[in-house]
């Protein structure tokens, strides 16, 4: 009898293991790269993210379960620009020898602007313009094809078809944004990680504070920030997916802004049943989110 309810149950996780080595296994830093991955993976790839839905890779703090996932794998995938500060310990601590790739790798990162503690720094956020991540999907394609060359075809197929996606979406944000007269083209948000797609649709992004999460905002900072939104009349005030909102209540009970109904999902996409579950949901979403917050400034 026990048996009879065992087997079954062992048969099929047999057969699941067997499917899954079929698979090139890769690790991804983070849910957005994770997401890319797939894409140009398709089903040959079982990819798996280190920092999943809603997490903030600016704070990661790697388990050791992390290294078990990542030394399972033939490709780790991160972005590189001094986005995972944590990565090198984990690798060196897991004692990875597979393949790596930076997926910013041949891109022109762009500096921060804003807060003062960053300035001159280079932004890590490129995945937030649509154009860099053309780059991004053909570094992938190339590595899933030297790990894997005999999907080679099928890797570049899959490649060429996204970034397809990708022009139409640029084509269709730039588009929404022109809707918008450039004076109103402003916004705050927690953290700065909009440099990349405030620069390719001309938005003028604010934020607290700078580039990382880590960094607590000064006072004075804030203080700055609530001026210019009064001065420019800035109502568009944004909450994110990863960011504690207390800070922008605060901001925008003094600047008499509010905050939008939407959040933004600035360095993690969402769960899967939320708005933002892939790279293009995600952009959507945040194209959409900030058009109907700049009307109202
Ligand atoms: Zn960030």
């Amino acid at each position: 009898m026990k048996f009879s309810i065992i087997l079954p149950a062992l048969l099929a996780s047999l057969g699941l293991a067997a499917q899954a080595a079929d698979k090139l296994p890769v690790v991804a830093s983070f849910s957005i790269l994770g997401d890319l991955v797939q894409q140009v993976g398709g089903d040959k790839v079982a990819v798996r993210s280190l920092v999943g839905p809603d997490g903030d890779a600016h704070v990661y703090q790697p388990s050791p379960q992390d290294g078990k996932i990542l030394v399972g794998a033939r490709l780790l995938v991160v972005n590189g620009i001094g986005y995972e500060g944590w990565m090198d310990r984990l690798i060196r601590a897991s004692q990875y020898k597979a393949a790596r790739l930076v997926a910013s790798d041949k891109i022109t990162a762009q500096k921060m602007g804003g807060d003062p503690a960053a300035r001159g720094k280079l932004d890590p956020h490129a995945w937030q313009d649509p154009a860099r991540v053309r780059q991004y999907v053909s570094n992938i394609a190339a590595s899933l094809v030297s790990a894997d060359p005999a999907n080679a075809d099928y890797y570049r197929q899959r490649a060429d078809n996204y970034n397809n996606e990708l022009f139409a979406l640029e084509k269709w944000a730039a588009e929404q944004v022109a809707g918008i007269a450039p004076a109103k083209r402003r916004v705050i948000t927690s953290h700065d990680a909009f440099g990349y797609l405030g620069r390719r649709f001309g938005i003028q992004f604010l934020a607290p504070q700078g580039m990382n999460t880590e960094a607590e905002a000064s006072a004075r900072e804030v203080g700055k920030l609530i001026r210019q939104a009064k001065q420019q009349g800035i109502k568009a005030v944004f909450v994110e997916n990863i960011s504690n909102p207390k800070l922008l209540e605060q901001i925008s009970r003094e600047t008499g802004g509010r905050i939008n109904q939407g959040k933004l999902f600035s360095d993690a996409l969402s769960g899967p049943d939320g708005p933002a579950a892939s790279y293009l949901a995600m952009m959507r979403h945040n194209i959409g989110t900030l058009v109907a917050g700049m009307k109202q400034n």
